[in-house]
């Protein structure tokens, strides 16, 4: 199953092409510059080249620090590694490899490295290699429990009092009063529902068995419907979607942009403690179609706008002023919109606000 690769003596005859197994090479820095027809096939041809082989988009979130480290090290050092880690497929799913990255021309001043990356996932009994980080993740398990069955039990204690109160028979309550208490029960109903469909959406992602249905659809239209939906559920909204909203067709799955973009704005408002304004814009740049959701709340700081994507991620209570929430919203967000083709992106800055840019691929 293991196959040599040239790692510290440089072999420049080497053709990737004519590897067994899924391999690239890349710069100093860590960007791919060439890869072969079995890595192409494995990640798809967008995420094959020219991208930074240690981003989450490649490698499982919880095997980075562990391939960080040995990356370091072997870039210190010069010496080759080989670690097993979990690899994502075109499709979203993770599949198991052994990785082997060695120099791959140590004459050259452009340091350059080659990594085989071998698919273990389906051999019985296949050793892993257990993390560094096993400490961290059963933390990270913990607190996820936590954090899951509080967004669950806030509402469930609402709905059951709420219950309670309509059952109790001495309850002299009026039919204005009891249809209040009904409202509650669904709304909260509909907030339980909310948690768990994005715990089970962040489940498909994770596994790969999440389907998209593209077609060809209106972007305003899709942004139009969302922004409606808030009108619809705060009465006097503070979302606003900035006029003239432009023609930009898209190939997407409609019902998961709609679910992207509206973790979007739901955060936008629910950061935003004083109420202040949403505003949700519409643009098409290089070939793009852009969705701006743009908010005037707490904003997030600069050390903490990329882990805010990763999964069950929250910042300190102090910092979102003990808002409520699980963790997944943007995680969900991006890997949808990346499913699309696209991207999220955050630009913020702490305590003046901040723009997330959902975009994917328009069409002509
Ligand atoms: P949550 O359910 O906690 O809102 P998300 O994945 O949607 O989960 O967001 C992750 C974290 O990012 C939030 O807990 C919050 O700290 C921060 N965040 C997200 N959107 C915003 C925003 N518009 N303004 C400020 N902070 C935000």
């Amino acid at each position: 199953m293991e196959h040599s690769i040239p790692a510290t003596a440089a072999d420049p005859t080497v053709s990737l092409q004519t590897l067994p197994q899924a391999a690239w090479i890349c710069d100093a820095r860590g960007r791919i510059v060439a890869a072969n027809e079995h890595w192409k096939r494995y990640v798809g041809p967008v995420a094959a080249m020219r991208t930074w082989w240690l981003s989450d988009r490649l490698v499982h979130p919880e095997d980075i620090a562990m391939l960080r480290s040995s990356w370091g090290h072997a870039r210190d050092t010069g010496e080759p590694f080989r670690v097993e880690a979990r690899l994502r497929r075109f499709d979203g799913s993770w599949r198991y490899h052994v990785l082997q990255v060695g120099m791959h021309d140590s004459d050259s001043p452009h340091r350059q490295w080659l990594a085989t990356c071998t698919d273990i996932e389906d051999v019985p009994h296949a050793p892993r290699v257990r993390q560094p980080i096993d400490e961290q993740l059963e933390q990270l398990r913990s607190d996820i429990i936590t954090t899951v069955g509080h967004e669950l039990r806030t509402p469930l204690t609402s709905i059951y009092g709420m219950a309670v109160t309509l059952q109790h028979r001495d309850a002299n309550l009026s039919l204005r009063a009891r249809s209040q208490l009904l409202d509650i029960i669904v709304d909260q109903s509909m907030r339980m529902t909310a948690t768990i469909d994005d715990v089970l959406a962040a489940s498909s992602i994770e596994h790969g068995t999440l389907q998209l249905q593209h077609r060809r659809c209106d972007i305003g239209s899709i942004v139009r419907s969302v922004v409606a939906t808030f009108d619809a559920a705060s009465g006097t909204s503070t979302v606003r979607l900035q006029s003239p909203v432009p023609q930009v067709d898209a190939s997407v799955d409609p019902e998961r942009l709609r679910q992207a973009l509206a973790n979007l704005v739901e955060n936008a408002v629910k950061y935003s403690p004083g109420g202040s304004e949403v505003v949700v814009r519409v643009w098409r740049r290089d070939g793009n179609a852009i969705i701006d959701v743009i908010d005037h709340g707490i904003g997030i700081p600069l050390d903490q706008q990329e882990h805010v994507f990763e999964r069950f991620r929250r910042l300190d209570p102090s910092l979102t002023r003990g808002v409520s929430g699980t963790g997944l919203g943007l995680y969900i967000s991006r890997e949808l919109a990346r499913r699309m083709g696209g991207d999220v992106t955050l630009r913020s800055q702490l305590g003046h606000g901040s723009t997330f840019t959902l975009q994917v691929p328009a069409l002509s």
